[in-house]
């Protein structure tokens, strides 16, 4: 997991960036929650990595599969730190977007923590 830095209002924030592997007993599950004609089977992600704000509550949200579709959601695992994703699930995504509409949230409704613009991802980041 990232280190969280102070101030809290800092931005953009780390993201929390825990990594897990979804269990192949998982994956039949996902294909039962993605209707065929939305699934992705290709791009489903077995190395999950949690995309919500460092130091966030709750259970870690990793990606597992991107839904086609308008308002279709995605498919996510759940798991807490030291233990495998043991469900996944289908969230709505998060409507929020940047105020100048250029950039909408990578995350699911409900989300705690800050908006994935708000956050730096540690995939894209350029080294300092
Ligand atoms: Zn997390
Ligand atoms: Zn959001």
């Amino acid at each position: 997991m990232t280190d969280c830095p102070t101030p809290l209002t800092s931005l953009p924030r780390p993201e929390c960036d825990a990594r897990a592997e979804l269990p192949a007993a998982l994956v039949p599950l996902v294909a039962k929650l993605a209707p065929a004609e939305f699934r992705q089977q290709d791009r489903l992600q077995r190395e999950l990595r949690c995309v919500v704000e460092c130091d966030h509550a709750g259970p870690h949200h990793g990606l597992v599969m991107d839904l086609d579709g308008v308002d279709t959601g995605s498919v996510w695992a759940r798991w807490r730190t030291g233990t495998a994703p043991a469900a996944v699930v289908v969230l709505a995504d998060c409507d929020a977007a940047s105020v100048d509409g250029m950039e909408a949230c990578g995350e699911f409704a409900g989300h705690p923590g800050a908006h994935s613009w708000q956050l730096e991802n540690p995939w894209t980041a350029t080294p300092a």
